[in-house]
């Protein structure tokens, strides 16, 4: 099961055991360590890739199109939006 962790920062354990953890903007996998304690100072130094994260906002959009196509929805609609990130 999946643990969270901060704001923006997504933890899971893998197979072996070690724990990941996954910004949530841009969807780098920012470390991984043996113990979930030591994923704070890899976060805490973590810089989004401007460009990643782009480019993730991009294909939600294209995926939300498809989306209401398939649903036979024309009008637009509000989607998420990613916040915006310094590099
Ligand atoms: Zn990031």
């Amino acid at each position: 099961m999946p643990l969270q962790s901060g704001s923006h920062f997504h933890h899971t354990v893998n197979r072996d055991g070690a724990h990941a953890s996954i910004c949530n903007r841009c969807y780098f996998t920012v470390a991984t360590k043996s113990s979930e304690s030591e994923l704070v100072l890899p976060e805490e130094s973590h810089i989004c890739d401007s460009l990643t994260a782009y480019q993730v906002s991009q294909y939600v959009h294209q995926v939300i199109a498809i989306m209401d196509s398939f649903a036979g929805r024309t009008e637009s609609r509000a989607v998420p939006q990613l916040s915006r990130v310094s590099a």
